[in-house]
């Protein structure tokens, strides 16, 4: 860096310059002034420069500055607390490579962080509430550290932004569910605030009566439907070099169902161009990317309104997986009214997609449904069930269930309880329907009591478990294909990943062996099924086989 006293320097003489060329009669003292300053500070940068140059002497002086040595910068940390879906997981994803490049590194902690972000979800009460309880702990630390840099983004941000201005006054930035790009020029806008540069965020942070600074808030959705899709959220697409891979294919969902906040707090729905997806999962197979998880509230109502024309989720699958590197497909979560023949066909045809399907049922009574505005019914549900199991060979289906939805009746209650009795599904996601401020199931009279839908919940919960437990049990004595993701969180001696069917899967390898633990990371191997629980596979490498 130059010194003020150079930098002063250097301005004097381009003003006087700029009067010599101006005015060359009447500035004697413009250019007196100039050549006194060839003799004093400016000297050793011009001999430097004029040396460098072959030009002795002014005026062609160069003024680069001379190599001095930056003074270092101190570390600088941040942390991002995350709830909710997996769309909030690859937010936060992107988050962090934005903070990354911004210079900070990750810490596990709120005290070491320079800057938190809570990532929050607005789907269900729980995680809410936690975000406020968060709130509280971060404002007690930002007493002690009034630097430190508090955000929150995802769907509490995008719904609940002027109740968390009002309550937690300490929150620097709020971050719409569209936004997230926006958060470096955020930064710095606080940054210049908190130092009192001369900056023209100042205006867009108006100070309370209280002194506190009015958070600053990105929060821009699109308004409209059915318009050619121009407005997908900014994202980096040179993702971190790992095994697995979340890739966002849609945002937003213009579905509408009665008790859920996403398309108020998402937007509509929007999907992102086919090319840009394919070159992001293309250079995420060149950096060792085996397996993708697509992502879209209704994923497979991908590619309406798309500036190539549109482009049917089944589609996007076959030009996936052409994808070399890419050895497994997977998307989450399908809308069941528009899982089409062709999708199912499709699935069935691809090796690379994997033998998996999530597919919500939420209810099994059509009332209920019609109510919800789910545009099913259980018969619909029940077929397409049906045709994937017909076609696609040992497939997995999961669900989410929601206990509770107003007005529901103990008939209705036990209509779905049959439905998970006759599906039989792999797994359930099973949750107690709460109120979501602004959506129309909160605003009916008949809400269902606490300690009914606790109840209800409990006995689908004793139900499903022990369906899911007897159908992990059937496997044992199986052989399973694992992608191995590294060793075993509970032993060391053990290796994991998840099958095709998406079971976690712990093993080990046969002493003697061919193939050390970690020489199989990474590789997709098959496991022989020797023990299930609820959630796991447990078992032994099958040797001798050839791996991948
Ligand atoms: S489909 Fe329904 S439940 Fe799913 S995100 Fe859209 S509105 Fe919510």
């Amino acid at each position: 860096m130059l010194s003020s006293k150079i930098k002063f320097n250097l301005l004097a003489w381009q003003v006087a310059n700029k009067l010599i060329s101006s005015y060359p009669d009447v500035c004697p003292f413009a250019r007196k002034y100039q050549n006194s300053m060839l003799e004093t500070e400016l000297k050793p940068a011009h001999t430097d420069a004029a040396r460098r140059t072959n030009a002795p002497g002014a005026p062609d002086l160069d003024f680069s500055p001379l190599p001095v040595s930056a003074p270092e910068a101190a570390p600088k940390y941040y942390h991002v607390a995350t709830w909710g879906c997996q769309m909030n997981e690859e937010d936060s994803e992107q988050i962090s490579l934005y903070l990354e490049e911004l210079g900070y590194t990750a810490v596990g902690d709120y005290a070491s962080a320079d800057i938190v972000m809570l990532n929050t979800c607005s789907v269900r009460q729980k995680p809410e509430e936690k975000v406020w309880s968060e709130l509280g702990r971060l404002r007690d630390l930002k007493l002690v550290k009034p630097d430190l840099i508090v955000g929150v983004c995802g769907c509490m941000a995008q719904s609940e932004y002027t109740e968390i201005q009002r309550r937690a006054p300490h929150v620097n930035l709020i971050v719409g569910t569209g936004n997230i790009a926006a958060i470096p020029e955020m930064i710095a806008q606080i940054k210049d605030a908190d130092t009192g540069s001369p900056s023209s965020i100042l205006t867009a942070l108006p100070r309370k009566s209280s002194g506190n600074l009015v958070p600053l808030t990105s929060l821009t959705l699109p308004p409209r439907r059915g318009v050619i899709v121009s407005e997908i959220p900014a994202r980096k697409t040179e993702r971190a070099a790992s095994l697995k891979a979340h890739v966002p294919i849609m945002y937003g969902c213009d579905k509408f169902c009665t008790f859920c906040i996403v398309p108020l707090t998402r937007g509509r729905e929007r999907s992102r161009p086919t090319v840009d997806i394919l070159a992001e999962i293309e250079g995420m197979a060149r950096n060792g990317t085996k397996e993708v998880c697509l992502l879209g509230q209704t994923v497979n109502s991908y590619g309406k309104n798309l500036p190539e024309g549109r482009v049917p989720f089944a589609r996007l699958l076959e030009e996936i997986s052409q994808i070399r590197g890419i050895q497994r497909i997977r998307f989450t979560s399908p809308y069941p009214r528009d899982f089409t023949d062709e999708l199912i066909e499709t699935i069935a045809k691809l090796d690379k997609v994997c033998e998996q399907v999530h597919l919500p049922l939420q209810v099994a009574d059509d009332e209920l449904l019609a109510e919800m505005h789910r545009g099913y019914t259980v018969a619909d549900f029940r077929t397409i069930v049906e045709k994937l199991r017909a076609q696609v060979s040992g497939i997995a289906i999961s669900t989410d269930i929601m206990l509770g939805y107003p007005g529901e009746t103990d008939d209705q209650y036990q209509n779905t309880m049959r439905f998970v009795e006759e599906t039989q599904f792999d797994s359930a996601f099973m949750f107690a329907y709460s109120p979501r401020t602004n959506t129309k199931a909160a605003l009916k009279t008949n809400q269902v009591p606490k300690p009914v839908k606790v109840d209800r919940l409990n006995r689908l919960v004793e139900l499903q478990n022990s369906i899911t437990i007897s159908k992990n049990k059937a496997q044992i004595g199986n052989v399973v294909e694992v992608l191995v993701e590294g060793r075993s969180q509970k032993d060391d001696n053990r290796l994991s990943g998840y099958t095709r069917t998406l079971k976690m899967t712990h093993f080990t390898v046969p002493e003697g062996g061919t193939r050390s633990l970690d020489s199989l990371i990474g590789k997709t191997v098959p496991v022989f099924v020797e023990g299930a629980n609820l959630t796991s596979f447990y078992g032994v490498l099958a040797e001798p086989m050839p791996y991948l």
